[in-house]
């Protein structure tokens, strides 16, 4: 029978069907970091638990840590706290720790990928939102709370609702300067914040299927911020060739039989969909929200909407973010002063991202007002970039450059806005004070527009900066 990778994952890992109607599920990749994990391993503790498999989990540090400088005991108590919680926790329950002094630290969905933990037809856990990154490898990949991460810890399994599939075909072609960010931004506008609420979204289509792992662990990530409880994209040869010589991949004859089961969990032809949605690729544009969630965005050449352009039940909601945001209604967004441009985070901190922002800066200078932070998504992608001297781009331009970590996307690090500034953000939410002041304001776009948009000291279009630097 024709079936969706979701419908033969699920089944592979179904352990039991429960009486709530609930599936329990068997977790293949537990991925641990410090902030939703210490009361979990202390109610492990209360009980007289082990982790059941802790060859099947990862640990790594990335909310908290500083980016300027990662001295210890930190400054900040509470992350000191956090950060020896999960030393003790990890040595006492043998759990692997990419820690501050590993090579393989980072933010969490940036390093399960690049050691090849990640991997096709594997069910994924982890404490964080955003784990439905590692969908990008045909793996289904929930984000968990504390309770949940307990239960993987205990059991390896996880009590899940049945979910649906959207199939999101992204037809024809993406212009130059348009990326896969601005690809998933205009999805979640059209679909919506509760969209995909009791789905898991399957893209497809020849814009997806030419994407790089990278771009798909783009789309993946913000698959949560429309409403979906995980995303993925079927495996193919990129994904396989991407994990080819991976840390944690099978290697020799083991890889290609891997390879062979990997290609052979993907939707098959013909497969049913509970719904269909098709996009046209050649029509999006680069966006920026104007907004207080992920659906309110605009291409970069529209204007932002008021009120009065909204469905009755939407109103009050633009209204807010409107008067939170101080943009006026059918003003244009491309013009927006912003105060800081922040490159990063699991969305949009692997090293093609640095490298497309670095296109548009080399040669130029950040403006005089903007303060300009790029942190690398991990070590890794850190000592590329700076193998292939982008860190002197990126430092010549007037921005600093951090350590790895999660940094201003969460803010739970001492990497803040300030009062009511305005930031150009690669990260993947703009709600209230989600960067760390409680009136801080928040513009998401791809990390090029990021980088145009410190250069101008305004929200602009990314592809004039990147014409103009072809024609000098
Ligand atoms: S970068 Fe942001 S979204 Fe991603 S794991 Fe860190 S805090 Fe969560």
């Amino acid at each position: 029978m024709r079936s969706t990778l979701l419908r033969k994952v699920w089944d592979l890992h179904t352990v039991r069907r429960l009486p709530s109607g609930q599936t329990q599920l068997l977790i293949g990749l537990h991925l641990v970091h410090e902030v939703t994990s210490p009361q979990a391993f202390d109610m492990l503790r209360l009980r007289g638990r082990r982790v059941a498999f802790p060859d099947r989990t990862f640990a790594t540090v990335d909310h908290i840590v500083p980016t300027d400088g990662q001295p210890r005991p930190f400054a900040d108590e509470l992350a000191e706290q956090m950060m020896a919680a999960l030393e003790r926790n990890c040595r006492e329950f043998g759990v692997p720790l990419f820690d501050l002094s590993s090579d393989d630290q980072g933010i969490v969905h940036v390093i399960g990928p690049e050691l090849g933990l990640t991997q096709p037809g594997m069910t994924i856990a982890c404490g964080d939102s955003h784990t439905s990154t590692h969908g990008a490898f045909g793996a289904v990949a929930f984000g968990i709370g504390t309770s949940q991460v307990r239960d993987v810890l205990a059991s390896q399994c996880l009590a899940m609702e049945p979910l649906k599939v959207r199939r999101i075909i992204v037809d024809g072609a993406l212009d130059p300067g348009v990326y896969a960010k601005d690809v998933i931004l205009a999805i979640i506008r059209r679909l919506g914040v509760q969209g995909g609420v009791g789905f898991a979204y399957e893209y497809a289509g020849p814009v997806i299927e030419r994407m790089t792992m990278d771009e798909r662990m783009t789309v993946c990530n913000m698959s949560i911020e429309g409403g979906a409880r995980a995303g993925y994209v079927n495996p193919d040869e990129t994904t396989v060739g991407y994990l080819r010589g991976r840390r944690f991949a099978p290697a020799g004859e083991a890889f290609d039989r891997a390879a062979a089961w990997w290609r052979s969990i993907a939707s098959d032809p013909g497969a049913a969909y509970d719904d269909e949605v098709r996009v046209d690729g050649t029509a999006v544009r680069p966006m920026v929200t104007w907004g207080t969630n992920p659906g309110q965005s605009a291409g970069v050449d529209e204007r932002v909407p008021g009120p009065a352009d909204v469905a009755d039940a939407d109103r009050a909601a633009v209204a807010d973010a409107l008067a939170y945001m101080d943009l006026e209604p059918g003003s244009r967004i491309a013009g927006t002063k912003v105060n800081v441009a922040f490159i990063g985070s699991c969305t949009n901190g692997r090293l093609s991202d640095l490298q497309e922002a670095a296109r548009v800066v080399r040669g130029r200078r950040i403006a005089a007002h903007v303060r300009g932070l790029v942190v690398p998504g991990s070590r890794r992608v850190r000592d590329a970039a700076e193998r292939e001297g982008l860190h002197e781009v990126f430092l010549e331009a007037g921005f600093e450059w951090r350590q790895a970590g999660c940094s201003m996307c969460l803010a739970m690090n001492p990497d803040r806005l300030e009062g009511r500034e305005l930031c150009a953000s690669s990260s993947n939410r703009n709600f209230k004070g989600r960067q760390g002041s409680p009136t801080g304001r928040t513009l998401l776009m791809s990390p090029a527009m990021v980088a145009a948009a410190a250069v101008a000291g305004e929200v602009t279009d990314v592809r004039l900066l990147l014409s103009r630097s072809e024609a000098s």
